[in-house]
């Protein structure tokens, strides 16, 4: 008895932890990380700047995913570096394409935008780099899903969740999974020589709104951020320098 009250408990937790069967990949087109999340689905998490569509093929390739597996792209945002190449992945991989209601126009009309400067290096950066992406042709693409408040990524075999993050733009999401992995787009940088250290972005259309988005992510368990441009951090380095 004693036996079968063990192994119950044991393929319960075995049940419960479906971290250990979830992947995260990093795919990176240019100066942006695209996450793969892959579990029972694979979830693609932005699509790159659209001067490096071409490795997209590869990349996948050395990671030992098929293009059909993807059967969602989550836009983070719909800067020129998250959606440049989110046409040619989605005729690749016929995913849904997902995004958050106030950028929907941005994306299906392929707009080139750029959020004014955050910090005085951010005010610098922002006219240069605008001028900078106007040379980067976006593809217009349809999307298939639009994100209010959230989106259970339930339904593409990913035990996690796009939440609003509004901030940096206006229609920023974040996905996050229940064992506190954030991947949180442009809400957090991380990449010389946009930061020097880990921490809120350089360029944000709303500083409030960002701070309200933290808190709603650590108020959700947000533990590691995953940010689109650098490497992964503890989000005690957010805690301490929005809420310190
Ligand atoms: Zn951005
Ligand atoms: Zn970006």
């Amino acid at each position: 008895m004693t036996m079968f009250f063990l192994l119950a408990q044991m393929l319960k937790l075995d049940s419960k932890s479906k971290y250990e069967t979830m992947k995260i990949f990093t795919l990176k087109l240019g100066v942006t990380n695209c996450y793969l999340l892959q579990e029972k689905g694979t979830v693609l998490i932005d699509a790159g700047e659209s001067r490096k569509c071409g490795k997209f093929l590869a990349e996948l390739k050395k990671l030992g995913v098929a293009p059909e597996e993807i059967s969602l792209i989550v836009v983070t945002h719909t800067h020129w570096d998250h959606i440049g190449c989110a046409k040619r992945i989605q005729a690749l991989t016929k995913a849904k394409v997902a995004v958050h209601a106030n950028e929907k126009r941005i994306l299906e009309n392929g707009e080139l935008s750029m959020p004014p400067g955050a910090t005085r290096w951010g005010k610098f950066l922002s006219p240069i780099f605008a001028k900078w992406s106007e040379k980067f042709n976006i593809e217009p693409v349809g999307a298939d899903i639009i994100i209010e408040n959230a989106l259970s990524l339930e339904e593409y075999g990913i035990d996690a969740e796009a939440i609003f993050t509004p901030g940096h733009s206006s229609g920023s999401v974040s996905v996050l999974l229940p064992t506190g992995e954030a991947f949180v787009g442009d809400a957090a940088m991380n990449m010389f020589p946009l930061t020097f250290r880990p921490g809120p972005p350089i360029f944000a259309e709303d500083l409030n709104g960002l701070k309200k988005s933290w808190q709603t992510l650590i108020n959700k368990g947000a533990k590691k951020i995953f940010p689109a441009h650098g490497k992964p951090f503890d989000i005690e380095l957010i805690k301490r320098q929005l809420f310190g």
